[in-house]
């Protein structure tokens, strides 16, 4: 990795031990620089605003996550370019653990207590991933397809039907 993306990365890494209790804000920024760790298939382009409230106390801290801002997906229909605006709240509990512990809410992580800091991208990757609709059109997000495009798909899945081969059609009848 270059070395700005290595410093991009690092505002994912969330360092909670050396916080005070009480209330602490951060802001994170998610653009495509993401997704070059984090490909995804579906996602071309992003422009997130995260505000992270960190809540700090004796025994956890929770994480409130506010994602504001626009996804580029590719439309179904005629495989432009999508804005899909996105605002999500999501929040996760960090518990301290002195065994490793595996979580099964998806929202609460254990650490264990000599861990300083906690790394959120594997999260906000998630929640981003499970905000997508499993259908994205223009239409559905009032917007307008590309009609030049759905002309031209049209047009090439017309030409690549397959022929059927008139020696065969024949072969059919003589077996018939
Ligand atoms: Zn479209």
């Amino acid at each position: 990795m270059v070395v700005e993306e290595t410093k991009y990365f690092k505002q994912f890494d969330i360092k909670f031990s050396t916080l005070g209790i009480g209330l602490h804000e951060f802001v994170l920024n998610i653009d495509k620089t993401f997704f070059l760790k984090h490909a995804n298939d579906e996602i071309k382009d992003a422009d997130i605003q995260i505000c992270l409230t960190v809540h700090k106390s004796e025994t956890m801290a929770v994480f409130d996550f506010d994602l504001k801002g626009t996804l580029i997906v590719s439309c179904d229909i005629c495989l432009e370019d999508l804005t899909y605006p996105i605002h999500i709240k999501e929040e996760l509990i960090l518990k301290t653990s002195q065994e490793h512990r595996e979580s099964e809410d998806e929202n609460i992580a254990y650490v264990n207590p000599n861990e300083h800091q906690y790394n959120v991208e594997q999260f906000l990757y998630e929640v981003l991933y499970a905000s997508l609709p499993m259908r994205k059109t223009h239409p559905e997000m009032n917007q307008t397809c590309n009609d030049i495009m759905i002309q031209y798909l049209e047009k090439s899945s017309q030409s690549t039907k397959p022929e059927i081969d008139p020696r065969w059609e024949a072969l059919k009848e003589i077996h018939l």
